[in-house]
């Protein structure tokens, strides 16, 4: 694996690359790696020559009293799990390079797909996210990027930047990794006690709780809805944020659900948020 610290010296590494008439697959990311980032890395070997991860927390998407400066940074062992697991190029910009201006004038909006749920929680966190997105793209132009499931609005949103901004990018979404227990798997999830992390698994509960309410037969969203809502109100020391059934690709609420359809929450145990979903 070859770790790559300047954008210049990223689209040197590209064109040489192409110039061998190879394809190339990007995953991006925030670094503290885990076995969901790495399943991500195995979809990218799957479909191209070349792969790139990246690893650069993204200021832009987080919100002022958010955890930016504590977020976990561990690139010793990201870049021996990334060259393990077979990424090629492992590119690892600053913020003085991604962002000289300090903040870009020209940003990415995400529209309806970015309006709720996490987009009404973290105010502008689409617009960070999509616009980091649309300059790794610039960097990198992959013929096809892996983004996983776990951020299934986030997934969204790039395909709708994709489709409406016409990028020559294949988007994948590859399934969730979860722990034994069935928690989503998080770099996150390093923040949380034991007592906090028994909370946190209500959420996936409660998400397959409405799964197999669907499996039964259930399709009114608001019955669905409640099933959830009533296991994550009876626990204390857990904060709800929303759990809703909505289109997969729209994140508009449904009142029908159908196959495909998702069902997202977010709860806050402590001072830690955690967000899951599934697919009906
Ligand atoms: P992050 O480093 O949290 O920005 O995540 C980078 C990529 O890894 C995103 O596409 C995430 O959706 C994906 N990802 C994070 N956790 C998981 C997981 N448990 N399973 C699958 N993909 C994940």
């Amino acid at each position: 694996m070859k770790s790559v610290g300047t954008i210049d010296e990223m689209r040197h590494v590209i064109a040489g690359v192409r110039a061998k008439g190879k394809s190339i697959s990007f995953v991006p990311t925030m670094g503290a790696l885990h076995e969901g980032h790495l399943t991500l890395i195995d979809e990218a070997k799957r479909v191209a020559d070349s792969v790139v991860m990246s690893i650069f927390v993204n200021p832009l998407q987080f919100g002022p009293s958010e955890d930016f400066d504590r977020y976990p940074r561990t690139l010793d062992d990201d870049a021996k799990l990334a060259s393990k697991r077979g990424v090629d190029f492992l590119f690892t910009p600053t913020r003085e390079d991604m962002y000289p201006e300090h903040a870009p004038v020209v940003i990415v909006h995400p529209g309806s797909v970015g309006k709720e749920w996490e987009g009404a929680v973290r105010p502008r966190h689409f617009e960070g996210v999509l616009t980091v997105v649309a300059k790794l793209f610039h960097i990198i132009m992959p013929d096809v990027a892996v983004f996983g499931q776990k951020d299934l609005q986030q997934a969204a949103a790039v395909k709708a930047m994709v489709r409406d901004l016409n990028f020559p990018v294949g988007i994948l979404v590859a399934p969730t990794v979860r722990e034994d227990d069935g928690l989503a798997m998080s770099s996150r999830n390093r923040y949380l006690s034991p007592k906090d992390r028994e909370l946190g698994l209500i959420l996936s509960k409660a998400l397959f709780a409405m799964r197999d309410a669907f499996g039964r037969g259930e399709r009114r969203a608001s019955a669905l809805e409640a099933t959830g809502w009533r296991m994550l109100e009876r626990v204390a020391g857990l904060t709800p944020r929303y759990l809703a059934a909505v289109n997969a690709d729209t994140f508009q609420r449904v009142n029908n659900v159908r196959h495909g359809d998702a069902a997202v929450g977010a709860v806050r145990v402590g001072e830690t948020r955690l967000i899951d979903n599934i697919i009906f």
